[in-house]
């Protein structure tokens, strides 16, 4: 849903994959994959509930319909061993809080203690499994733990968006025993990212940023044929510049990039897409706090220094660039912004892309923290919860998550 000054564009429906409101959930049991994979500080508190509330609509759908409801999710690495670490006790706490009813929470998530409580669950009930990582068989897709988990429920629904992108057991084995339907949050995530991409009210402008080129270039390359403008800024900015024949200092350079870069540009610039680099730069000779940084065109990036933001003249002629944008992508920080010294182009940028009179999406990753740093993110349209699910559906790439959810022409008696 766009807010704050941006156009409220309806989303067509464009995913191929049965939905959760395609299933009539009535007392049956659903397994849900979420992805509860929040943030914990070092007393196991949750620091960002995001991810849980964003699945929220999912969960209180299928509790309204009369579900069982089952809820299966990662957190962390703990690398396929019981780690108290990596408890998903805190989530259960927190959702209960946000439900405001009562999470069932079951210390495993296979074995006759997870049947039997399963088995006991009312209409309505919500029951939250403990992280499926605490088991090999999730990251290796091992077929019997899929099946024993799919052997709790009659339906599953994918609404771990974050996590679609992974081959594991509760992404792609579950669903091949299953009726299986994406989450309101996954179908969002696809309307957004695929649907507007694809098919964008334009002027279309993407913002590339982030430390490395090799990480964006996907995206740049899926792009190219869709976008009206391309703005790059961030550390991927100095491997374009190295390209050029810049002298760039000790600025982040991918030189098995250059080759690739220089091509990617000639070739958007052929195609008559307007393309943006900064025109100067935040330099500094190192990250230390209280380092001496300057401001330069990017032209004149002395030996011994590295450009860590946009300078001011780059925020006006972004600025500049965005101001008849119908539709903006963005996808990684202008620099450095964890650091207050490295941090002004990105917030300004975020400040010109919420006041933009346009859709705005926001990729996931490191992005939506600085769009969260700069006060910004109720005035963007749509933020992602998946970096590296983001970034493949960015890059025209197929999900597994998605690829293993049964097709809309086979849907489930009503
Ligand atoms: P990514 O995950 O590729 O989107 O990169 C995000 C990271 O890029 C952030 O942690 C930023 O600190 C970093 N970054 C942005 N600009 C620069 C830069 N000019 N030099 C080095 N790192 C940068």
């Amino acid at each position: 849903m766009a807010k704050g000054n941006n156009i409220h564009i309806p989303i067509m429906g464009i995913l191929d994959k049965l939905t959760i409101e395609d299933l009539d959930v009535k007392d049956k049991r659903v397994f849900v994959r979420a992805d509860f994979n929040v943030p914990l500080d070092d007393s196991l508190n949750i620091t960002d509930d995001t991810r849980i509330r964003a699945t929220l609509p999912t969960i209180n759908y299928a509790i309204d319909g009369g579900a069982k409801v089952i809820l299966g999710s990662h957190l962390g690495r703990p690398k396929g061993k019981v780690d108290p670490r990596y408890s998903l006790a805190p989530v259960a706490k927190r959702l209960q809080r946000l439900l405001g009813k009562e999470v069932i929470f079951v210390p495993d998530c296979v074995g006759p203690l997870v049947d039997d409580a399963a088995k006991r669950m009312k209409q309505g009930d919500v029951m939250l499994l403990e992280n499926l990582r605490f088991h090999p068989g999730e990251e290796n897709n091992d077929e019997g733990f899929a099946r024993a988990i799919a052997g709790l429920a009659d339906y599953y629904i994918n609404d771990a968006f974050g996590t679609a992108h992974r081959s594991h057991a509760s992404i792609v084995g579950i669903p091949k025993f299953l009726p299986s339907a994406a989450g309101f949050l996954m179908r969002r995530e696809i309307e957004y990212l695929q649907g507007v991409v694809c098919n964008p009210v334009r002027p279309f402008v993407a913002i590339l940023g982030g430390a490395k080129v090799s990480g964006k270039i996907g995206v740049l390359e899926n792009l190219q044929s869709k976008v009206d403008k391309v703005i790059v800024g961030g550390g991927m900015a100095y491997t374009f510049f190295k390209a050029m024949g810049y002298e760039v200092g000790d600025s982040l350079v991918e030189d098995d990039m250059l080759e690739l870069v220089e091509r990617i540009r000639k070739k958007v610039t052929e195609k008559n897409i307007k393309f943006y680099l900064p025109v100067d730069c935040v330099i500094a000779q190192s990250l230390e706090p209280g380092a001496e940084t300057k401001i330069v065109p990017t032209q004149e990036i002395p030996r011994g220094w590295r450009a860590l933001d946009i300078g001011p003249a780059s925020v006006r002629l972004f600025s500049e660039a965005l101001s008849n944008a119908k539709t903006i992508l963005w996808n990684g920080p202008m620099g450095v912004f964890e650091i207050d010294a490295f941090s002004r182009g990105t917030f300004a940028v975020a400040h010109a892309v919420a006041d933009a009179y346009a859709l705005t999406i926001v990729g996931g990753g490191d992005t939506d923290l600085a769009v969260y740093r700069a006060g910004v993110s109720d005035s963007i349209s749509f933020i992602s919860t998946g970096g590296g699910a983001a970034l493949q559906l960015l890059e025209g790439k197929e999900l597994p998550g998605i690829a293993a959810l049964s097709a809309k022409a086979s849907k489930q008696e009503r």
